[in-house]
């Protein structure tokens, strides 16, 4: 049955089930029964299923989330380049959460599904141009890929020593390493079309205006939002994005008092929360929603609140933030107003992302004739999905 949350994540397991997570079963039923079996779920590449066969787990294999996210995969396993295959993260985000809640299937790191008639085909470039990618997240990875395979000259720039953007850090969170292949591929896929890839390089307007580029993509993501409530934490505030990166310092565990607050309502603030958990430090998150991590698919839940639950992790939902003053919170109740202060030696931030389009409108100004569009979060903060769509139409627009 798929009636309840629980039921829905046990029947498409997500990432935060082992690979193959069926195959013993299907293994110990096809030992008793005379006819056919098949077994489906996190199998994600053909090298998983043809070793399930090898070892009489089953007589056929389902895939039906590694089809979604690359439906070409059984013809790139023929043509034996396994390295073409856009791998299924398993976070169940585009394709089956949506179906469980009656929206049309998508698929996160696959911006062609659901969008085909659009997006199908893929035209060569007329005029082959100079292109500059500014950002190496997702966003400008897919720009560039899609600009390069048409056939244009593109360079892009990302400022960190490494590619991946928001995608990098999320799967930096505990149970979400599965979640970095949606943008393994791509950086696979930018190295073979030759894409000139600088990292570690800020993009200034007078650099990319020295690369003489015809179009440029801004893809320069989002910076955590600030707080708008009064925050004197000192050392002992930080974001969820230090603590994934494991940039606060290691003197966290048994004993520390954490406090996350969660704005975000989707994985980062209970990413962050589990990660300090994992250091034994006593942790509670609190959010203003009705729920911890509200915006979170469904058939992600389960696992995850069973995971903080064990691990002892407090879930404060209806709760905000309104001040914080040295090693003291004050919170306060959403709907009776009541205020009370928690103690914490540590407050992380988990309070969304902010635009970072302060290049986008320099060259905007510096360069008014140039054709310069933007995608991702430095438009608006949002999920991969958006990034992705919007970066993908980017390239083919060039
Ligand atoms: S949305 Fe995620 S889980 Fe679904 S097919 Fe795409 S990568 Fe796989």
């Amino acid at each position: 049955t798929g009636e309840t949350a629980e039921a829905q994540a046990k029947t498409v397991p997500s990432l935060d089930n082992p690979l193959g997570v069926f195959n013993r079963y299907a293994a110990s039923i096809r030992a008793v029964v005379g006819v056919p079996v098949i077994v489906a779920a996190r199998i994600v590449e053909p090298a998983m299923a043809e070793a399930a066969l090898a070892r009489g787990d089953a007589d056929l294999i389902g895939m039906t989330r590694a089809l979604i996210a690359d439906p070409d995969m059984p013809n790139k396993a023929a043509a034996g380049e396994p390295d073409e295959i856009r791998l299924c993260t398993g976070a169940n985000e585009g394709c089956i959460g949506r179906l469980f809640q009656g929206l049309p299937i998508r698929c996160v790191q696959n911006p062609l599904i659901g969008h085909e008639e659009e997006l199908d085909t893929l035209e060569p470039a007329v005029i082959r141009r100079r292109v500059v990618v500014v950002g190496g997240g997702p966003g400008g990875m897919e720009a560039a890929r899609v600009a390069a395979e048409r056939g244009h000259d593109v360079v892009l720039f990302e400022r960190t020593s490494e590619l991946g953007g928001q995608v990098r850090l999320a799967a930096m969170a505990p149970h979400r390493a599965e979640y970095g292949r949606a943008i393994s591929w791509l950086a696979r896929q930018i190295g073979k079309l030759g894409v000139d890839i600088r990292l570690g390089v800020e993009a200034t307007v007078d650099g990319v205006l020295a690369e003489r580029p015809d179009w440029v993509i801004v893809a320069t993501g989002a910076t955590p939002r600030p707080p708008t409530f009064p925050a004197n934490g000192g050392a002992r505030l930080t974001t969820a994005e230090a603590v994934l990166e494991r940039r606060i310092g290691s003197e966290v565990g048994p004993g520390w008092r954490c406090l996350v607050i969660d704005e975000d309502a989707h994985m980062r603030g209970p990413g962050a929360a589990e990660a300090l958990a994992q250091t034994g430090a006593q942790v509670e998150i609190i959010s203003r929603e009705m729920t911890i991590g509200l915006d979170i698919d469904p058939t992600l839940k389960p696992a995850l609140y069973r995971r903080l639950f064990e691990a002892g992790v407090e879930l404060t939902p209806l709760t905000g933030a309104v001040a914080i003053d040295g090693l003291s919170v004050t919170v306060e109740h959403v709907y009776s107003g009541k205020q009370r202060a928690i103690d914490a030696d540590l407050v992380v931030l988990a309070l969304g992302g902010e635009a970072r389009a302060e290049l986008y409108h320099a060259l905007r100004l510096a360069a008014p004739e140039l054709q310069i569009e933007r995608v991702g979060d430095c438009v608006a903060p949002r999920q991969l999905y958006d990034a992705m769509l919007e970066a993908t139409r980017a390239g083919r627009r060039v």
